[in-house]
């Protein structure tokens, strides 16, 4: 890849972490899962999209520290201003197969905005509650500023690059990414998943709490986050063209398999950065895993 896009490439494999078949999910799960145990939990609840890499990882290790795994899911969650797209989720097959084999308790709704997954995510706690449970909850996508930190943990493990790219979404990757270089020569691009401004809020939140969390001064604002909207396709969960053409590359270029949901159109950025030549020096490509859905879509 380094020679047909004239860059000098390095990709991060957090698709091969390991745990559940890997993926950035689990970084945040070791500090999530730590927090959990020590309220006393014995349920966690949490929502994402049906083939949410997230609640395979989660349900892996809720499954391990004998806790219930709860989550409202959708095939596939849509932005309302954005309206729905034509496109069809897929709820079988993939992450929901291996969801199954964990014994994740999957309560699924019609497509509806985030807002109304979110909603019913926090119904199903209250039903825990009044069940006797003890209820964990964890934002979509593990993001808090706990599951943040993760990633300022995980940037010491890869020092001295020019650049590092990652695909956005729920925003913790990218925010302790971006918080764990801040200060030093690392640009970090954050590529959205899904074509929503919106983001950027998440990872101003998210980049606060990261201050709040770590007694921290950064204090950084939108000018230290790059977030780029140009490759996110049509909606979440909607594979785009130019991401099938990355991940077709990449898979017969290095024989490394992409996701169609996220690190694809990633890839794509790079792809086309690097044409432009807009990207120099040492790349590191973020490899953030996803790849059961491959067998969903
Ligand atoms: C969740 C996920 C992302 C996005 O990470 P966020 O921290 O939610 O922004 C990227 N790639 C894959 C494969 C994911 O599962």
């Amino acid at each position: 890849m380094s020679e047909l896009l004239g860059i000098d490439l390095w990709i991060k494999r957090d698709d091969l972490t390991g745990f559940a078949l890997g993926g950035n999910k689990g970084r945040k799960l070791e500090y999530l899962m730590a927090e959990a145990l020590a309220s006393g939990a014995d349920t966690v609840v949490t929502c994402g999209a049906a083939q949410s890499n997230f609640v395979r990882q989660l349900g892996a290790a809720c499954a391990i520290l004998g806790m219930r795994c709860v989550a409202a899911v959708m095939a596939l969650p849509y932005a309302e201003i954005h309206g729905r797209p034509a496109f069809t989720g897929s709820d079988e097959g993939g992450n929901v197969v291996l969801d199954r084999i964990l014994g994740v308790e999957l309560h699924s709704y019609p497509d509806g905005d985030w807002e109304d997954l979110a909603r019913h995510a926090e119904e199903l706690a209250l039903e825990q509650e009044r069940l006797g449970r003890t209820v964990y909850r964890i934002p979509i996508g593990g993001s808090s500023a706990l599951g943040a930190y993760a990633f300022v943990e995980a940037a010491k493990e890869a020092p001295g690059f020019d650049v590092v790219v990652t695909a956005s979404s729920s925003g913790s990757t990218q925010a302790g990414l971006a918080y764990g270089y801040h200060g030093l020569d690392t640009r970090v691009i954050g590529v959205a998943c899904d074509p929503e401004p919106e983001i950027m809020e998440d990872l101003l939140r998210l980049v606060g709490g990261l201050d709040d969390l770590t007694g921290g001064r950064k204090a950084m604002g939108e000018a230290d986050l790059e977030l780029r909207l140009e490759w996110a396709g049509e909606a979440y969960g909607v594979p785009s063209p130019a991401g099938e053409e990355a991940l077709t590359l990449l898979a017969r270029t290095e024989g490394i398999f992409l996701d169609p949901v996220y690190s694809a159109k990633a890839f794509s950025g790079v792809i086309d950065m690097a044409r432009s030549s807009e990207l120099g020096g040492r790349v590191l490509f973020w490899h953030t895993g996803g790849t059961p859905a491959l067998f969903a879509e």
